[in-house]
């Protein structure tokens, strides 16, 4: 992990919303012998206890899944909650690798979303305060456009769902803001608390028989038709291997390691609000985000706390005081809230693709080894989604896998050495497009 940055690193431990309102007590050991497996998974978040699950449900039980520090450690543990719909930022932004016709399948793909969350809360009966109610936020008309496009192309995928653009005086009666032109309600995304339901997901796997170890770093690992896994204190060997770290890949795995780039996002929570005030702020109890090219995102919690998240704009860079910082976000977007108490806040890396795509697939010349990674931010959904497909790919095989998988990942030259200009030019890019793609 040396290269994440030492400002954020040194924060990573910190209380954060959802360690602070855990509601699993799991504890799983450390490894400490040398065992045997039909595949090894590395990295306990999303993709790795989901794709582990997936695999778990098709009867591949004999599953280990080895975890550097404890479940929920990285992205999955630290984020907005936030269940959007879709699997990228720009599904065409892979157009021209997949073809019209792929183009079709993976928007039918992306459509799996907040279905796969809510089947496998239900069937698993986990407890992760699940919200279904979503907002895409516009500020001005050219975004308004825009979301009138999202409209049709989220009713032609789901006509039975509640969705609907609302503008002028009716956008209040789904967000309490004066700043915005538009919202595009869409009442089957919504708001997780991704740690619980990362930690159901866990307890639902280990009761399919698989092993889960925390606190294992792996430090080391050697391909072949069987591969060993080392940490300090055991091995696994296994048929196949899944590298799952994302953002917290160290460069044990340099080929993978170079596709990806990490930049930072921060969140807040406030104190518990009264009854009154979270029903002004949403009358809906649901998740938000704009649609600016960095954008601003915020949800409402069981416990009546706001979560307010965002990025820096241009220049990537971690503010010092990141309570302040989104606060100041939040005071612009809610400007009654002047009075309320920040609680809680905190940060994390998200590791991202050049083209803003997840990325599955196997290593060069190893094809037992496979990896997932690079959601660029968008995950929660995404991971579930693309762990689906990725498992298929892991087991039996199928077409949605290849299709995904023959999507070219990029190397990013000097993803440490270069990371802050290479992710501001990312940024200014990222910025100047919005304005041709209806997202400024
Ligand atoms: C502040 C923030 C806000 C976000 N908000 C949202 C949001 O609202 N909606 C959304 O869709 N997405 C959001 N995301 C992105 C989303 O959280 C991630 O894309 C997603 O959780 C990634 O899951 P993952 O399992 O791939 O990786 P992670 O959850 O990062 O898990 C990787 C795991 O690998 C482990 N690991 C690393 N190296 C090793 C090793 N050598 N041995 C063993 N284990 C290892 C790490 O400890 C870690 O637990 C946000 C991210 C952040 C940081």
């Amino acid at each position: 992990m040396a290269a994440l940055d030492r400002r954020i690193m040194n924060r990573l431990d910190a209380l954060n919303y959802y360690t602070a309102t855990k509601k699993y007590d799991l504890a799983f050991p450390r490894l400490t012998q040398d065992i045997e497996a039909d595949v090894v998974v590395i990295g306990g978040g999303f993709s790795g206890i989901n794709t582990a699950l997936e695999l778990a449900e098709k009867g591949i039980t004999d599953v280990v899944v080895l975890e550097a520090k404890h479940l929920g450690y990285g992205g999955t543990g630290r984020n907005g909650g936030q269940v959007m719909a879709g699997i990228g930022h720009d599904l065409n932004a892979v157009k021209k690798h997949v073809g019209p016709e792929g183009l079709e399948t993976l928007f039918k793909i992306a459509n799996l979303g907040a279905g796969i969350i809510r089947e496998r809360i239900e069937k698993y009966g986990i407890n992760a305060d699940f919200c279904q109610g979503y907002g895409y936020l516009a500020y001005n008309e050219r975004q308004v456009k825009t979301l009138r496009t999202w409209e049709k192309e989220f009713s032609a995928v789901d006509p039975d769902e509640d969705i609907e653009l609302l503008t002028g005086a009716a956008v209040s009666s789904v967000i309490g803001s004066d700043v915005y032109a538009g919202v595009l309600k869409h009442m089957g995304g919504g708001h997780v608390h991704s740690l619980n339901l990362l930690l159901g997901e866990a307890q639902a796997l280990a009761s399919h028989g698989a092993r889960i170890f925390e606190n294992s770093p792996v430090i080391s690992v050697d391909y072949g038709d069987r591969i060993t896994v080392r940490t300090n204190a055991g091995k696994v060997t296994a048929s196949k291997l899944l590298w799952a770290c994302d953002s917290f890949l160290n460069k044990l795995e340099p080929s993978i390691y170079g596709k990806t780039i990490n930049t930072y996002a921060f969140q807040i929570a406030t104190e518990p609000l009264s009854d009154a005030l979270i029903e002004r702020i949403s009358p809906i109890r649901g998740a938000y985000s704009d649609i600016r090219p960095v954008i601003d995102y915020f949800r409402v919690t069981r416990e009546n706390r706001l979560l307010y998240g965002s990025a820096t704009r241009l220049f990537d860079y971690i503010p010092e005081d990141l309570a302040g910082w989104n606060r100041a976000l939040m005071l612009k977007t809610f400007p009654y809230l002047a009075d309320v108490k920040v609680e809680l806040a905190w940060g994390g890396p998200m590791a991202c693709s050049a083209n803003l795509f997840p990325q599955i697939g196997t290593l060069d010349g190893r094809p037992n080894a496979f990896y997932v990674q690079g959601y660029s931010g968008f995950g929660v959904t995404p991971s579930h989604i693309v762990c689906k497909v990725l498992a298929e790919g892991m087991s039996e095989g199928s077409a949605r896998y290849d299709l995904m998988s023959s999507i070219p990942h990029v190397s990013i030259l000097g993803r440490d050495a270069a990371r802050a200009p290479i992710t501001s030019a990312a940024k200014a890019w990222h910025q100047l497009s919005g304005y041709f793609n209806g997202r400024r």
